[in-house]
């Protein structure tokens, strides 16, 4: 076994605290990474605190992960020492079923392995980036390309993937008008990957204090939520809502900005359910529709997409020792737009 160190959360209650731990050793088909850095999403604070379900402590959260491959499995074909790479959201999943036949790994009908916080396929608790080393096989390891700042490239495994993906597949992008709702760390990769797919992109806020960082991010008109004549001049005007909130909130005020045919997707994901009035849906033929993550294949793309149109996340690095304090900042929206952890302060 490999000997790791990591930060961990002993159970639900409990900050997370210093905790040595073994992984598997490297297979045939793993790599192991030597995690340099790992961003800071909220996923990892509701599950540490069981807001969604059980979780399974001691839990190292963290899933989005970029590092230097140090070793790899004498069948490992697409990696080789040294190699900057990326983990995300799950390190593996049954590679039979449709949807990972069809790269949908992360929607894997035998359900996918998620990088922490579940048990792998080789019975063994996952545990994830806010430690030093990661062994994964190498199917759900990425490419990073050397010419961004790994720290920045962190939140893309996530934040930014989960905004990439609802964009493609929607087809979102130049004649659409694109509405934002949130300007956090998805909320941020959704600008720019709106305006980078040529969408006029319009920033839903609550507040006035973003309008200035959401036009450096390239975002073309802003509008905050609680002015009543700003949210009437933008009424049936949006062909997309991405809709990147966590806490609970009226979907029925956000469908009425929608254009006939309109399409309000959820990426955020709130611990209640949303609140869905028919008349809101039935007025204007209106869908609300969700997106999760992102397949192996498309992960890749959108790296790629990345690296060529050298868009990064906005990121403050902090020291693992102040991992607590960034997600109490997190929580009050108070960081611009994502914390990454330097590993090598572990
Ligand atoms: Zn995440
Ligand atoms: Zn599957």
């Amino acid at each position: 076994m490999i000997q790791t160190k990591g930060y961990a959360a002993q159970d639900a209650q409990t900050d997370l605290a210093p905790w040595h731990f073994e992984r598997r050793d490297v297979g045939p088909h793993d790599v192991l990474i030597d995690i340099l850095f790992c961003g800071v999403c909220h996923t990892d604070l509701h599950q540490i605190r069981n807001d969604w379900y059980p979780g399974i402590f001691p839990m190292v959260p963290g899933h989005e992960i970029v590092g230097r491959v140090v070793q790899v499995g004498a069948h490992v074909k697409k990696f080789k020492a040294g190699d900057l790479t990326g983990v995300g959201v799950i390190v593996d999943s049954c590679r039979h079923c449709d949807n990972c036949k069809d790269g949908l790994e992360q929607f894997c009908l035998k359900t996918a392995t998620n990088t922490y916080n579940a048990i792998g396929r080789d019975g063994l608790t996952t545990y994830g980036g806010y430690s030093n080393n990661i062994v994964v096989n190498e199917d759900y390891v990425l490419h990073v390309s050397e010419k961004l700042s790994p720290a920045a490239v962190a939140p893309l495994l996530c934040a930014g993937i989960t905004t990439y993906s609802p964009l493609r597949y929607w087809k979102i992008g130049k004649g659409h008008k694109l509405a934002v709702l949130g300007l956090g760390g998805l909320g941020h990769m959704a600008v720019k990957f709106g305006v980078a797919f040529g969408a006029e992109v319009t920033v839903l806020s609550t507040s006035e204090s973003k309008r200035k960082d959401a036009a450096a991010l390239g975002a073309h008109h802003f509008v905050v939520t609680s002015d009543k004549e700003q949210v009437t001049a933008v009424t049936a005007s949006f062909d997309f809502i991405i809709d990147t909130v966590s806490a609970k909130h009226d979907l029925a005020l956000y469908l009425s900005l929608l254009k006939t045919n309109g399409t309000h997707i959820c990426v955020g994901a709130p611990s209640e359910p949303y609140e869905v009035p028919a008349f809101s849906l039935l007025a204007g033929r209106k869908s609300v529709a969700g997106s999760g993550a992102g397949g192996l294949p498309e992960t890749q793309e959108m790296l790629d997409f990345c690296a060529a149109h050298n868009i990064v996340s906005d990121i403050e690095l902090i020291a693992i020792k102040d991992v607590q304090a960034a997600f109490d900042r997190m929580v009050k929206g108070d960081v611009r737009y994502r914390f990454v952890i330097d590993m090598s302060t572990l």
